[in-house]
Protein backbone atom coordinates (compact mmCIF):
# COMPACT_ATOMS: atom_id res chain seq x y z
CA UNK A 1 0.00 0.00 0.00
CA UNK A 2 1.42 3.56 -1.28
CA UNK A 3 2.22 5.74 1.81
CA UNK A 4 -0.05 9.06 1.64
CA UNK A 5 2.87 10.64 0.14
CA UNK A 6 3.80 8.42 -2.45
CA UNK A 7 -0.09 8.70 -3.70
CA UNK A 8 -0.16 12.08 -3.86
CA UNK A 9 3.19 12.50 -5.59
CA UNK A 10 1.81 9.84 -8.15
CA UNK A 11 -1.40 11.83 -8.48
CA UNK A 12 1.05 14.95 -8.79
CA UNK A 13 3.29 13.84 -11.46
CA UNK A 14 0.05 13.45 -13.60
CA UNK A 15 -0.18 17.05 -13.62
CA UNK A 16 2.33 18.83 -12.74
CA UNK A 17 5.73 18.31 -14.25
CA UNK A 18 7.97 16.91 -12.22
CA UNK A 19 4.96 16.70 -9.56
CA UNK A 20 6.70 19.75 -7.75
CA UNK A 21 6.07 23.55 -8.73
CA UNK A 22 9.86 24.23 -7.88
CA UNK A 23 12.57 21.84 -9.21
CA UNK A 24 14.72 21.68 -5.87
CA UNK A 25 11.56 20.06 -3.94
CA UNK A 26 11.83 17.05 -6.35
CA UNK A 27 14.55 15.21 -4.28
CA UNK A 28 16.37 14.90 -7.81
CA UNK A 29 19.86 15.59 -6.31
CA UNK A 30 19.63 13.74 -3.01
CA UNK A 31 17.46 10.87 -4.84
CA UNK A 32 14.17 9.35 -3.64
CA UNK A 33 10.73 10.72 -3.71
CA UNK A 34 9.61 13.96 -1.91
CA UNK A 35 7.41 13.66 0.68
CA UNK A 36 4.29 15.98 1.34
CA UNK A 37 3.55 18.48 4.40
CA UNK A 38 0.25 18.62 5.90
CA UNK A 39 1.18 21.00 8.16
CA UNK A 40 4.02 23.32 10.11
CA UNK A 41 4.53 24.67 13.46
CA UNK A 42 7.42 25.90 15.23
CA UNK A 43 10.57 23.95 13.89
CA UNK A 44 8.48 21.27 12.76
CA UNK A 45 6.98 19.97 9.75
CA UNK A 46 4.49 17.25 10.09
CA UNK A 47 3.96 15.31 6.52
CA UNK A 48 1.19 13.45 5.03
CA UNK A 49 2.37 10.75 6.26
CA UNK A 50 1.85 11.48 9.71
CA UNK A 51 5.72 11.75 10.85
CA UNK A 52 7.38 14.82 12.54
CA UNK A 53 10.47 16.32 11.23
CA UNK A 54 12.63 18.96 12.24
CA UNK A 55 13.21 21.25 9.30
CA UNK A 56 16.27 23.23 8.68
CA UNK A 57 14.58 24.66 5.29
CA UNK A 58 12.22 27.08 7.17
CA UNK A 59 10.36 27.38 3.77
CA UNK A 60 13.61 28.25 2.53
CA UNK A 61 14.25 30.76 4.49
CA UNK A 62 11.31 32.94 5.53
CA UNK A 63 10.14 30.89 9.05
CA UNK A 64 12.53 33.00 10.82
CA UNK A 65 10.28 32.94 13.91
CA UNK A 66 9.73 29.42 13.01
CA UNK A 67 6.39 27.60 11.49
CA UNK A 68 3.01 29.55 11.87
CA UNK A 69 3.92 31.71 14.45
CA UNK A 70 0.70 32.49 16.32
CA UNK A 71 1.38 36.30 15.99
CA UNK A 72 1.93 36.09 12.16
CA UNK A 73 -1.11 33.82 11.90
CA UNK A 74 -3.50 36.29 14.25
CA UNK A 75 -2.16 39.57 12.17
CA UNK A 76 -2.99 37.05 8.40
CA UNK A 77 -7.03 36.73 10.20
CA UNK A 78 -7.19 40.52 11.21
CA UNK A 79 -6.66 41.40 8.08
CA UNK A 80 -8.56 38.69 6.03
CA UNK A 81 -11.36 40.44 8.00
CA UNK A 82 -11.09 44.00 5.52
CA UNK A 83 -10.72 41.65 2.65
CA UNK A 84 -8.04 39.79 0.36
CA UNK A 85 -7.47 42.56 -2.49
CA UNK A 86 -8.55 45.63 -3.24
CA UNK A 87 -6.62 47.20 -6.56
CA UNK A 88 -6.03 49.99 -5.00
CA UNK A 89 -3.26 51.32 -2.38
CA UNK A 90 -4.16 50.05 1.38
CA UNK A 91 -2.62 51.18 4.68
CA UNK A 92 -0.47 48.13 5.17
CA UNK A 93 2.08 48.91 2.19
CA UNK A 94 2.65 52.68 3.59
CA UNK A 95 3.46 50.55 7.06
CA UNK A 96 5.68 48.08 4.95
CA UNK A 97 7.64 50.76 3.28
CA UNK A 98 8.13 52.68 6.65
CA UNK A 99 9.47 49.32 8.26
CA UNK A 100 11.67 48.57 5.10
CA UNK A 101 13.43 51.62 5.26
CA UNK A 102 13.80 52.14 9.16
CA UNK A 103 15.85 48.49 9.08
CA UNK A 104 17.48 49.18 5.83
CA UNK A 105 18.80 52.83 5.98
CA UNK A 106 19.89 52.50 2.29
CA UNK A 107 16.81 52.63 1.07
CA UNK A 108 14.95 55.93 0.87
CA UNK A 109 11.85 54.74 -1.35
CA UNK A 110 10.99 51.00 -2.29
CA UNK A 111 8.65 49.29 -4.34
CA UNK A 112 6.42 46.24 -3.57
CA UNK A 113 6.37 43.43 -5.53
CA UNK A 114 4.94 39.49 -5.09
CA UNK A 115 7.99 37.94 -5.05
CA UNK A 116 12.21 37.30 -5.30
CA UNK A 117 12.51 37.07 -8.80
CA UNK A 118 10.07 40.20 -9.56
CA UNK A 119 12.57 42.41 -7.16
CA UNK A 120 15.77 41.36 -9.29
CA UNK A 121 13.92 41.47 -12.71
CA UNK A 122 12.25 44.93 -11.55
CA UNK A 123 15.97 46.44 -10.37
CA UNK A 124 18.31 45.48 -13.40
CA UNK A 125 15.61 47.17 -15.25
CA UNK A 126 15.65 50.20 -13.08
CA UNK A 127 19.29 50.23 -13.54
CA UNK A 128 19.30 50.06 -16.50
CA UNK A 129 16.54 52.64 -17.44
CA UNK A 130 18.58 54.74 -14.54
CA UNK A 131 22.65 54.50 -16.40
CA UNK A 132 21.13 54.22 -20.29
CA UNK A 133 23.81 51.02 -20.02
CA UNK A 134 22.95 47.62 -21.42
CA UNK A 135 24.94 45.46 -19.89
CA UNK A 136 24.93 44.04 -16.08
CA UNK A 137 27.83 42.08 -14.01
CA UNK A 138 26.50 38.90 -12.02
CA UNK A 139 28.67 36.25 -10.05
CA UNK A 140 29.17 32.14 -10.81
CA UNK A 141 26.87 30.57 -8.13
CA UNK A 142 24.45 33.73 -7.12
CA UNK A 143 21.01 33.18 -7.68
CA UNK A 144 18.82 35.84 -8.24
CA UNK A 145 15.40 34.34 -9.45
CA UNK A 146 14.53 32.70 -12.83
CA UNK A 147 13.94 35.76 -14.97
CA UNK A 148 15.80 35.87 -18.61
CA UNK A 149 19.01 37.97 -17.90
CA UNK A 150 19.75 36.34 -14.56
CA UNK A 151 19.38 32.98 -15.44
CA UNK A 152 23.17 33.09 -17.54
CA UNK A 153 26.53 30.79 -16.37
CA UNK A 154 29.68 31.71 -17.26
CA UNK A 155 31.22 31.64 -20.47
CA UNK A 156 34.38 29.66 -21.45
CA UNK A 157 36.35 33.06 -19.94
CA UNK A 158 36.12 35.17 -17.53
CA UNK A 159 35.78 38.44 -19.96
CA UNK A 160 33.43 37.11 -22.50
CA UNK A 161 29.47 37.19 -21.72
CA UNK A 162 27.47 34.52 -20.44
CA UNK A 163 25.49 31.67 -21.81
CA UNK A 164 21.70 30.64 -21.47
CA UNK A 165 21.19 28.84 -18.32
CA UNK A 166 17.92 27.43 -19.11
CA UNK A 167 16.49 26.59 -22.59
CA UNK A 168 14.46 29.16 -23.77
CA UNK A 169 16.59 31.76 -23.02
CA UNK A 170 17.56 33.67 -26.29
CA UNK A 171 21.40 33.55 -27.12
CA UNK A 172 21.33 37.70 -27.43
CA UNK A 173 19.70 38.07 -24.42
CA UNK A 174 23.27 36.61 -22.52
CA UNK A 175 25.24 38.94 -24.38
CA UNK A 176 24.27 41.34 -22.19
CA UNK A 177 24.72 39.40 -18.47
CA UNK A 178 28.92 39.17 -17.92
CA UNK A 179 29.48 36.02 -15.46
CA UNK A 180 32.50 36.10 -12.88
CA UNK A 181 33.64 34.81 -10.63
CA UNK A 182 33.01 35.34 -6.68
CA UNK A 183 35.33 36.98 -4.49
CA UNK A 184 37.69 37.68 -7.73
CA UNK A 185 38.98 41.32 -7.75
CA UNK A 186 41.32 40.65 -10.36
CA UNK A 187 38.50 39.66 -12.60
CA UNK A 188 36.29 43.07 -12.01
CA UNK A 189 39.35 45.08 -12.81
CA UNK A 190 39.13 42.91 -16.15
CA UNK A 191 35.37 43.13 -16.92
CA UNK A 192 35.10 46.63 -16.21
CA UNK A 193 38.44 47.63 -18.51
CA UNK A 194 36.59 45.44 -21.27
CA UNK A 195 33.75 47.36 -21.05
CA UNK A 196 33.93 51.11 -20.25
CA UNK A 197 30.98 53.12 -19.83
CA UNK A 198 28.99 50.11 -20.46
CA UNK A 199 27.87 48.36 -17.60
CA UNK A 200 25.10 49.21 -15.57
CA UNK A 201 24.89 47.43 -12.47
CA UNK A 202 26.58 44.55 -10.57
CA UNK A 203 24.49 42.29 -8.61
CA UNK A 204 24.98 40.12 -5.97
CA UNK A 205 24.21 37.74 -3.05
CA UNK A 206 26.80 39.90 -0.84
CA UNK A 207 26.92 36.26 1.36
CA UNK A 208 25.69 33.88 -0.97
CA UNK A 209 23.54 31.18 -0.09
CA UNK A 210 22.20 29.43 -3.69
CA UNK A 211 25.12 27.58 -4.62
CA UNK A 212 25.63 26.59 -0.49
CA UNK A 213 26.51 29.28 1.77
CA UNK A 214 29.17 31.55 1.14
CA UNK A 215 31.09 34.06 2.84
CA UNK A 216 32.99 36.74 1.12
CA UNK A 217 37.04 37.15 1.95
CA UNK A 218 38.07 40.47 3.66
CA UNK A 219 37.07 43.75 2.00
CA UNK A 220 35.70 42.22 -1.14
CA UNK A 221 32.40 43.62 -1.07
CA UNK A 222 34.11 47.42 -0.16
CA UNK A 223 35.99 46.50 -3.39
CA UNK A 224 33.16 45.63 -5.63
CA UNK A 225 31.59 48.67 -3.79
CA UNK A 226 34.64 51.07 -4.76
CA UNK A 227 35.11 50.00 -8.42
CA UNK A 228 30.88 50.47 -9.31
CA UNK A 229 31.03 53.78 -7.79
CA UNK A 230 34.28 54.76 -9.68
CA UNK A 231 32.86 53.46 -13.03
CA UNK A 232 28.98 54.81 -12.78
CA UNK A 233 27.36 51.50 -12.12
CA UNK A 234 24.71 50.69 -9.81
CA UNK A 235 25.54 48.07 -7.51
CA UNK A 236 22.60 46.12 -6.21
CA UNK A 237 22.92 43.91 -2.95
CA UNK A 238 20.15 40.99 -3.73
CA UNK A 239 19.44 40.54 0.30
CA UNK A 240 16.23 38.40 -0.67
CA UNK A 241 17.90 35.57 1.27
CA UNK A 242 20.31 37.38 3.61
CA UNK A 243 18.03 40.28 4.71
CA UNK A 244 16.27 40.42 7.86
CA UNK A 245 18.03 36.84 8.34
CA UNK A 246 22.08 37.52 9.25
CA UNK A 247 21.14 41.02 11.03
CA UNK A 248 18.48 43.35 11.11
CA UNK A 249 19.90 45.28 8.33
CA UNK A 250 21.10 42.20 6.52
CA UNK A 251 24.42 41.83 5.05
CA UNK A 252 24.75 45.74 4.06
CA UNK A 253 24.29 46.59 8.03
CA UNK A 254 27.13 43.72 9.02
CA UNK A 255 29.62 44.70 5.93
CA UNK A 256 28.77 48.75 6.51
CA UNK A 257 28.38 49.08 2.78
CA UNK A 258 25.75 51.11 1.51
CA UNK A 259 23.81 49.51 -2.43
CA UNK A 260 22.41 51.48 -4.44
CA UNK A 261 19.46 49.51 -4.84
CA UNK A 262 18.70 46.28 -2.63
CA UNK A 263 16.42 43.33 -3.59
CA UNK A 264 14.30 41.88 -0.35
CA UNK A 265 11.80 38.68 -0.67
CA UNK A 266 11.51 35.70 1.31
CA UNK A 267 11.59 37.20 5.59
CA UNK A 268 9.25 40.17 4.33
CA UNK A 269 6.48 38.48 3.60
CA UNK A 270 6.11 36.33 6.69
CA UNK A 271 5.31 32.88 4.66
CA UNK A 272 3.00 34.84 2.22
CA UNK A 273 4.55 35.76 -1.40
CA UNK A 274 5.90 39.65 -0.94
CA UNK A 275 9.29 40.67 -2.67
CA UNK A 276 10.54 44.25 -2.55
CA UNK A 277 13.31 46.45 -4.21
CA UNK A 278 14.30 49.87 -3.15
CA UNK A 279 17.22 52.12 -2.63
CA UNK A 280 18.31 55.99 -3.64
CA UNK A 281 15.50 58.21 -3.96
CA UNK A 282 16.32 59.32 -7.54
CA UNK A 283 16.83 56.59 -8.94
CA UNK A 284 13.59 54.82 -7.40
CA UNK A 285 11.92 57.93 -8.70
CA UNK A 286 12.81 56.68 -12.31
CA UNK A 287 10.04 54.00 -11.91
CA UNK A 288 6.26 54.75 -13.57
CA UNK A 289 4.72 56.79 -12.51
CA UNK A 290 7.28 59.08 -12.06
CA UNK A 291 9.54 58.18 -14.39
CA UNK A 292 10.15 55.99 -17.93
CA UNK A 293 11.10 52.84 -15.81
CA UNK A 294 7.90 50.40 -16.49
CA UNK A 295 6.60 48.40 -13.65
CA UNK A 296 3.72 46.94 -12.24
CA UNK A 297 1.87 44.25 -10.27
CA UNK A 298 -1.92 43.14 -10.12
CA UNK A 299 -1.36 41.96 -6.01
CA UNK A 300 1.63 44.20 -5.38
CA UNK A 301 1.35 45.64 -2.09
CA UNK A 302 -1.26 42.78 -1.16
CA UNK A 303 -2.85 43.51 2.20
CA UNK A 304 -2.85 39.68 3.89
CA UNK A 305 0.92 39.71 2.61
CA UNK A 306 1.82 42.83 3.85
CA UNK A 307 0.10 42.08 7.36
CA UNK A 308 1.95 39.02 7.58
CA UNK A 309 5.15 40.70 7.14
CA UNK A 310 4.31 43.80 9.35
CA UNK A 311 4.01 40.92 12.27
CA UNK A 312 6.93 39.14 11.35
CA UNK A 313 9.42 42.28 11.16
CA UNK A 314 8.08 43.83 14.32
CA UNK A 315 8.31 40.49 16.04
CA UNK A 316 11.80 40.92 15.47
CA UNK A 317 12.83 43.81 17.11
CA UNK A 318 10.99 42.44 20.24
CA UNK A 319 12.80 39.11 20.04
CA UNK A 320 15.94 40.64 18.72
CA UNK A 321 17.03 36.93 18.27
CA UNK A 322 20.34 37.37 16.41
CA UNK A 323 22.95 36.47 19.13
CA UNK A 324 20.50 33.52 19.59
CA UNK A 325 20.15 32.12 16.65
CA UNK A 326 24.11 32.15 15.81
CA UNK A 327 24.48 30.11 18.89
CA UNK A 328 22.38 27.90 17.24
CA UNK A 329 24.30 27.78 14.18
CA UNK A 330 27.50 27.52 15.71
CA UNK A 331 26.24 24.56 17.71
CA UNK A 332 25.02 22.69 14.63
CA UNK A 333 28.15 23.30 12.76
CA UNK A 334 30.04 22.44 15.87
CA UNK A 335 28.33 19.00 16.64
CA UNK A 336 28.68 18.11 12.22
CA UNK A 337 32.49 19.57 12.87
CA UNK A 338 33.27 16.92 15.27
CA UNK A 339 31.42 14.35 13.83
CA UNK A 340 33.17 14.55 10.59
CA UNK A 341 36.88 14.81 12.69
CA UNK A 342 35.93 11.56 14.57
CA UNK A 343 35.19 9.65 11.25
CA UNK A 344 38.08 11.09 9.14
CA UNK A 345 36.05 12.82 6.79
CA UNK A 346 36.87 16.28 4.83
CA UNK A 347 34.01 18.89 6.22
CA UNK A 348 33.17 22.57 5.48
CA UNK A 349 31.11 24.58 7.38
CA UNK A 350 30.60 28.33 6.73
CA UNK A 351 27.85 30.16 8.73
CA UNK A 352 27.11 33.73 9.58
CA UNK A 353 24.24 33.31 12.21
CA UNK A 354 21.30 31.23 11.42
CA UNK A 355 22.42 30.26 7.33
CA UNK A 356 25.38 27.78 7.36
CA UNK A 357 26.32 24.85 4.69
CA UNK A 358 28.27 21.52 4.86
CA UNK A 359 30.10 20.60 2.25
CA UNK A 360 31.93 17.63 2.23
CA UNK A 361 35.41 18.38 0.77
CA UNK A 362 39.06 19.07 2.11
CA UNK A 363 38.80 22.28 -0.24
CA UNK A 364 37.83 25.82 1.16
CA UNK A 365 35.01 27.20 -0.35
CA UNK A 366 35.17 30.71 -1.58
CA UNK A 367 33.19 30.51 -4.73
CA UNK A 368 31.49 28.27 -6.77
CA UNK A 369 34.09 25.73 -8.50
CA UNK A 370 35.10 24.95 -5.17
CA UNK A 371 31.56 24.61 -3.65
CA UNK A 372 31.07 21.89 -6.72
CA UNK A 373 34.27 20.17 -5.27
CA UNK A 374 31.28 18.93 -2.47
CA UNK A 375 30.79 15.04 -2.54
CA UNK A 376 27.28 14.93 -3.45
CA UNK A 377 26.69 11.37 -3.94
CA UNK A 378 28.10 11.45 0.15
CA UNK A 379 25.67 14.37 1.03
CA UNK A 380 23.08 12.44 -0.43
CA UNK A 381 23.34 9.66 2.10
CA UNK A 382 23.91 11.98 4.96
CA UNK A 383 20.55 13.56 3.37
CA UNK A 384 18.06 10.50 4.10
CA UNK A 385 20.24 9.26 6.93
CA UNK A 386 19.57 12.39 9.03
CA UNK A 387 15.77 12.33 6.97
CA UNK A 388 14.89 8.87 8.65
CA UNK A 389 16.09 9.66 11.77
CA UNK A 390 13.96 12.59 11.54
CA UNK A 391 15.53 15.70 10.66
CA UNK A 392 14.87 17.55 7.54
CA UNK A 393 18.17 19.33 5.51
CA UNK A 394 17.49 20.73 1.90
CA UNK A 395 17.46 18.47 -0.32
CA UNK A 396 21.04 19.61 -2.59
CA UNK A 397 24.68 19.84 -1.34
CA UNK A 398 24.78 23.19 -2.50
CA UNK A 399 21.79 24.86 -0.57
CA UNK A 400 21.99 26.43 2.76
CA UNK A 401 20.43 25.70 5.49
CA UNK A 402 17.92 27.93 7.64
CA UNK A 403 17.41 27.66 11.39
CA UNK A 404 14.59 29.50 13.21
CA UNK A 405 14.17 31.06 16.96
CA UNK A 406 12.02 28.05 17.22
CA UNK A 407 14.99 25.73 16.86
CA UNK A 408 15.88 26.67 20.16
CA UNK A 409 16.36 23.90 23.75
CA UNK A 410 15.19 20.35 22.84
CA UNK A 411 14.97 20.79 18.73
CA UNK A 412 18.16 21.62 18.27
CA UNK A 413 19.52 19.41 20.67
CA UNK A 414 17.86 16.52 19.20
CA UNK A 415 18.66 17.55 15.75
CA UNK A 416 22.97 17.59 16.54
CA UNK A 417 22.37 14.23 17.74
CA UNK A 418 21.02 12.81 14.52
CA UNK A 419 23.55 14.76 12.42
CA UNK A 420 26.01 13.25 14.65
CA UNK A 421 24.46 9.37 14.23
CA UNK A 422 23.99 10.34 10.02
CA UNK A 423 27.45 11.48 9.91
CA UNK A 424 28.95 8.30 12.09
CA UNK A 425 26.84 6.20 9.75
CA UNK A 426 28.30 7.32 6.81
C1 LIG B 1 14.97 32.99 -3.33
C2 LIG B 1 15.83 34.00 -3.96
C3 LIG B 1 15.40 34.76 -5.06
C4 LIG B 1 14.10 34.49 -5.76
O1 LIG B 1 12.99 34.71 -4.95
P1 LIG B 1 11.59 34.00 -5.34
O2 LIG B 1 10.64 34.55 -4.33
O3 LIG B 1 11.82 32.54 -5.24
O4 LIG B 1 11.27 34.44 -6.71
C5 LIG B 1 16.21 35.77 -5.53
N1 LIG B 1 17.41 36.00 -4.96
C6 LIG B 1 17.86 35.28 -3.92
C7 LIG B 1 19.18 35.61 -3.32
C8 LIG B 1 17.10 34.25 -3.40
O5 LIG B 1 17.57 33.51 -2.40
Amino acid sequence: MPSPSEQLFARALQLIPGGVNSPVRAFRSVGGAPFFTKSAKGATLTTADGRELIDFVCTWGPAIHGHNHPRIKAAIAAALEHGTSFGTPNPYEVEMAELIVDFFPSVEKVRLCSSGTEATMSAIRLARGFTKRDKIIKFAGCYHGHSDSLLIKAGSGALTHGHPDSAGIPASFALETIVLPYNDTAALDAAFAANLGKIACIILEPYIGNVGFIKPDAGYLQYVRKITAQHGALLIFDEVMTGFRLSRGGVQEVEKIVPDLTCLGKIIGGGLPVGAFGGRADIMDHLAPLGPVYQAGTLSGNPLAMAAGIAQLRLLDEVKPYPRLDALGRQVCAAALAAAKAKGLPLQAPQFGSMFSLFFTPTVVRDMPTALTSDAKLFGRFFHACLDGGVYLPPSAYESWFLSTAHEGAAIDRACEVITKSIQSL
